[in-house]
């Protein structure tokens, strides 16, 4: 089965995405031309992307004191992608998009995510930027930058952290001061300047594109010199590399914006990463030191203006860890099926004078291939579920769009989190699968699970996503987004009940959600946040794998489905049906220990001292 096959099955057969159709907004569609979007990104990345993503790693990104520089192929893979219009693939028509949904859109873009991770990255920053600014720019804004992205003249950038501020964003320094008396009268937005540094900026500084359009958190000082403290005092703001005019000409101006150098990183060494000098006066616009940046929304929206694109880009980052999971996947699968070493264990022990068989036959070898097919297929499912939700927002009626934002917001640290560890984990398997051809550069394995390593730092690390999830997400609205999720769990649920091969799961599922909900409550039963958030990471592990689980039953209910009307691929459905068994028989048992601990409020970890280690 390859990666195609398993998402032509996940969108049409599973989730029926033909009926997104009917509505006004994608009627121009048809099946025909999802499918072709998804072949065209299939064949790009594979011709463009593929071939080089070994190179990428290898001829890391340089920076000469001058330029940074990057190989031939990184240019003319984006080229491609450019070329290809999905920059824009969720715009309206109207400005050169093409209203796709938003389940198609990240399905075309896994190609990218599987065939080079770190050259697609400069691709996802640039539309996540132009989305963002078609949300909350103004008219002249989205003209002049949102559509220049678009169009891939020029590139974007995401520049929230700082070497001092990383989780903690309300601690960030960087200063925007207004920019002369007449600030307010700049056609492109309320002009500033700003100061300040930003660490780990992911496309930072390149010569791709002609300019590069840093969309940037700072915050504005009170005339006393003070600043809001917290989140709520934090403000965004466009700064170009190069001025532009209202135009979108380049003025010919640099902006104040120095590179003070590259990190070197483990992996996703494609997409450069960025240390950024806002303002040090290194050149000088306008006549003067000091960044040019023009306000997007309302002084102190700053965060909340990031945030609205974060189902977006949190799913994005969970589908791109799916996908270098089903690169290893794909690649230990392969040579599982062709290194012989061994013989069959028979009820006499082995016999010496066989021959060899490949690897594929020992059931330890078959354990860490359904391991990695469990996670790597259960995380497609699940980042195009909440894709489709995404489009249930968007275009949904009233009440469904509401049930759509509720659900989002429960599952959208788990979209984010569970395959930025078990999507990794399918990385190591898949470097075990290959013994020690694994742990050498000679085979891909070993860099999917370099560029895997990020998901579960960036983005939200791993504990943040936790206590976001136990800590504000089960909770709000008096737990409704939870509940609406559980309903969701128990209908899948009783509707696999009346069927002999799932009815043993669906029973397991119905006790792991009762376990969950109980925790949940355990957790909270004093209302400290302090006792019930020492165990947040348990609690997300255990919550993802029950959503897993949970998805992993809805689809082989439709495998089921179609083995019993004899349609569809019967290979195929029967493997289905096997990873969601291996996923019950060894990976939901593993939310008991992890729950153990949420329920008891184990406060071994809060309660260790500092000077105890
Ligand atoms: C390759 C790469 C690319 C990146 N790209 C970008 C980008 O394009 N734009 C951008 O703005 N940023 C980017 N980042 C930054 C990234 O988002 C941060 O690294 C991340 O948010 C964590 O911040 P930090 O590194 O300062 O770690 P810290 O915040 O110092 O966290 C260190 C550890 O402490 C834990 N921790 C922190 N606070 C708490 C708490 N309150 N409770 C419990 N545990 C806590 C964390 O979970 C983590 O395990 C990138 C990072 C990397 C490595």
């Amino acid at each position: 089965m390859t990666m195609r096959s398993t998402l032509d099955f996940l969108l049409f057969d599973w989730l029926g995405v033909s009926s997104l159709l009917q509505r006004p907004r994608f009627a121009e569609h048809s099946a025909e031309t999802f499918a072709s979007v998804l072949d065209t990104c299939e064949r790009i990345a594979r011709d463009k992307f593929a071939p080089f993503n070994r190179l990428s790693d290898t001829q890391e990104p340089h920076f000469d004191g001058q330029r940074v520089h990057l190989p031939e192929a990184t240019h003319a893979a984006l080229a491609a992608y450019v070329e290809s219009g999905m920059l824009a693939a969720a715009q309206d028509h109207g400005i050169g998009g093409m209203q796709l949904p938003c389940v198609i859109e990240m399905a075309a873009n896994a190609f990218f995510s599987k065939a080079s991770v770190s050259m697609g990255g400069y691709a996802m920053l640039t539309s996540g930027n132009a989305n963002l600014l078609m949300a909350h720019g103004t008219p002249t804004q989205r003209d002049v930058f949102a559509k220049n992205l678009f169009a891939g003249r020029w590139f974007g950038t995401m520049c929230l952290s700082e070497p001092q501020a990383g989780s903690s964003l309300s601690d960030v320094a960087t200063r925007a001061v207004p920019d002369a008396d007449d600030f307010e009268s700049d056609a492109l937005g309320p002009r500033f300047r700003l100061r300040g540094n930003k660490m780990w900026i992911s496309a930072g500084e390149h010569e791709i594109t002609e300019n590069i359009v840093h969309l940037v958190l700072a915050k504005i000082p009170l005339p006393d010199g003070s600043v809001v403290p917290g989140t709520k005092g934090i403000s965004l703001f466009i700064v170009p590399k190069k001025l532009v005019d209202v135009q979108g000409a380049l003025t010919g101006e640099r902006n104040d914006v120095a590179l003070a150098g590259l990190n070197h990183k483990l992996g996703y060494r494609g997409t450069t990463n960025t240390l950024l000098n806002f303002g040090e006066g290194k050149f000088l616009p306008r006549g003067a030191p000091g960044a040019v940046g023009y306000l997007v929304g309302r002084p102190g929206e700053g965060l909340r203006c990031m945030f609205h694109m974060m189902n977006e880009a949190r799913i994005g980052v969970g589908l791109g860890a799916v996908m270098l999971g089903f690169a290893g996947y794909e690649a230990s699968l392969d040579h599982a099926r062709q290194r012989p070493q061994g013989r069959p264990m028979t009820a006499g022990g082995k016999d010496a004078a066989q021959p060899q068989v490949p690897i594929i036959q020992h059931a330890d070898v078959k354990r860490m291939l359904l391991a990695q097919k469990s996670y790597v297929e259960g995380g497609l499912a699940l980042e195009l579920y909440c894709a489709r939700l995404v489009d249930e927002l968007h275009t949904g009626d009233e009440r469904s769009a509401r049930d759509a934002g509720l659900l989002l917001e429960v599952l959208t640290p788990i979209a984010k989190s569970w395959p930025s560890e078990w999507c990794l984990e399918a990385n190591s398997l898949a470097i075990q699968v290959h013994g020690g051809y694994g742990y050498t550069r000679d085979f891909p394995v070993e860099q999917h699970w370099r560029d895997n390593r990020l998901n579960m730092i960036h983005e939200g690390t791993h504990g943040i996503q936790g206590l976001d999830l136990l800590g504000r997400k089960v909770l709000m609205h008096d737990g409704a987004a939870f509940k609406l999720l559980a309903a969701r769990m128990q209908a899948t649920a009783n509707a696999a009940l009346p069927h002999e091969a799932l009815a043993g799961p669906a029973r397991q599922l119905q006790m792991a959600l009762q376990t969950l909900e109980s925790a949940t409550r355990a957790a909270w039963v004093h209302g400290q946040p302090e006792e019930a958030l020492a165990n947040a990471t348990p609690y997300l592990q255990a919550f993802g794998h029950v959503v897993l689980a949970w998805l992993w039953l809805d689809v082989a209910a439709v495998c089921r489905a179609r083995l019993a009307d004899g349609i569809g691929d019967a290979a195929a459905d029967r493997g289905r049906l096997a990873a969601m068994r291996y996923f019950y028989a060894y990976e939901l048992p593993k939310v008991d220990a992890w729950l153990l601990a949420v329920a008891s409020r184990q406060p071994v970890c809060r309660d260790m001292q500092d000077d105890w280690f």
